[in-house]
């Protein structure tokens, strides 16, 4: 295992000042290690569970060649040139019937929707194509093979349906369905333990006292993860106070596999967080190209983590973790301010943690960047990645276009709720004119 200082050394200009929000995301990207412990589950209780391992399917899907229409079925051979083409209707296969016997030349079958077309049989003339007489059907001729399903079209036997590492959405559910399985060897769910940090943080249903806040992060950030589909171990809110920090800290890296914390990243004199990891773990404290949201800690911490206060942090903690059954925990210390901490989950907590459960590339990668045209004017600073909230709409003509919510106060939730995108404005960037097109990240769920 690489220690905090390899990965460091192994990316071109890395510098904590400053640090930009790609090299950040290369960092964390070595940094984070899958699960690998298997469990199996029913397909019912497998939504957004990441699979352990290749579906191959068993069975071709469909099965059988099978009609894409309500009409009749006939073997196009044979058929006369000439239009209409004139059949007679000798029987009936409804879905889930299997149709036994022959048909001679000129003859044709009433055919469902799904149903299994007899062998011979290769195009189906819908219903509302042809004109009944009698016992006969006459219709245009149409072309060889047309409303014909093919057995397989969907899914070959011996064809990888889904891929390790894919994180199973309601159609992958679907599809393991369409293939006869019923239970799945997915991935353990990934532990993340989350504690609020500061003295002026009240929980819900403590007494509101002078100077104090109510604790808005746990929300949004429980909110987060579960939308990922993780175990969220909720520590709760945890005083500026070294033993108890260390008590939470120590609690946190024997139960989990990451630990995320908001509050006390800055330089500010109540910030023992940051000095309690350094007497922790291995860990590296970065001032991040971005707004909002500079202050991050990032830090690894092992199961048996003893205090090392006094005595100094060193490089024997790295070593030792390869002694613990429990590979140890992945910290992220995050910004305290309501939007920061949203805006540091999104650009670079959550897509480590995807790579944590185990998610393949296709399945972790972030929804693609909308683009919109800006309502307005923006003062941009180059240098750093900014996120703006913003809600997109669409004009008259279908283009979008993209307006700020109002004040961008770090602090500031309720412009996070009005908002239905982040504006991600690159860090080489300057100045945005009205009408300029900007990428958005969409905010839906
Ligand atoms: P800090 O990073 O600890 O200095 O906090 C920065 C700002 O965010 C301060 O105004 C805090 O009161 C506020 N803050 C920190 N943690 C929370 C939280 N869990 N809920 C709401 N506001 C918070
Ligand atoms: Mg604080």
């Amino acid at each position: 295992m690489n220690t905090l200082d390899q990965i460091a050394a192994s990316l071109p200009g890395y510098q904590p000042q400053n640090l930009s929000v790609g090299t950040a995301s290369a960092f964390l990207a070595a940094l984070a290690t899958p699960v690998s412990d298997v469990e199996t589950v029913g397909i019912f209780d497998a939504l957004d569970r990441v699979l352990a391992q290749d579906i191959i399917s068993p069975i071709s899907v469909p099965p059988h060649d099978n009609s894409a229409m309500d009409g009749y079925a006939f073997n196009s051979s044979g058929l006369p040139d000439s239009a209409p083409v004139v059949l007679q209707v000798v029987g009936s296969v409804l879905a889930g019937q299997a149709w036994q016997g022959a048909l001679q030349a000129g003859q044709c079958l009433k055919i469902m929707t799904g149903a299994a077309l007899p062998a011979g049989l290769d195009t189906v003339v819908p219903f509302e194509a042809v004109t009944l007489q009698g016992e006969h059907i006459s219709f245009t001729p149409l072309r060889p093979g047309a409303n014909r399903r093919r057995a397989g079209e969907d899914l070959l036997q011996g064809q990888a349906a889904l891929r390790q590492g894919d994180r199973l959405t309601p159609a992958a559910l679907g599809l393991l369905a369409s293939l006869g399985l019923a239970t799945v060897p997915v991935l353990r769910r990934l532990r993340v333990a989350y504690f609020s940090t500061g003295d002026e943080i009240l929980s819900l249903g403590d007494a509101p006292r002078a100077g104090a806040v109510f604790d808005s992060n746990r929300y949004t950030v429980t909110g987060l993860l579960r939308q990922l589909g993780v175990e969220v171990l909720d520590l709760g809110v945890v005083r500026d106070d070294p033993a108890e920090l260390q008590a939470a800290l120590r609690s946190a890296a024997q139960q989990a596999d990451a630990i995320l914390t908001s509050g006390g990243m800055s330089a500010g004199d109540a910030d023992h967080t940051r000095s309690m990891l350094g007497a922790l773990g291995e860990v590296v404290f970065w001032q991040l190209a971005i707004k909002p949201g500079r202050p991050m800690a990032v830090a690894r911490m092992a199961a048996d983590l003893q205090a090392k206060t006094g005595s100094g942090a060193d490089s024997t903690i790295a070593s030792s973790y390869t002694n613990n059954s429990k590979p140890p925990a992945v910290l992220f210390g995050m910004p305290g301010n309501p939007v920061a901490v949203m805006v540091v989950f999104l650009a670079l907590v959550r897509p480590a943690l995807l790579q944590m459960m185990g998610c393949n590339a296709a399945s972790s990668a972030a929804a693609p960047l909308l683009q919109a045209r800006s309502v307005q004017a923006i003062r941009k600073r180059p240098g750093r990645t900014e996120y703006l909230r913003g809600i997109v709409e669409p004009a008259a003509d279908g283009s979008l276009w993209v307006r700020l919510t109002g004040h961008q106060g770090s602090g500031m939730l309720s412009s996070m709720v009005q908002a239905n995108g982040l504006l991600v404005l690159a860090e080489a960037q300057g100045d945005v004119a009205e009408g300029d097109t900007v990428n958005v990240m969409g905010l839906g769920a």
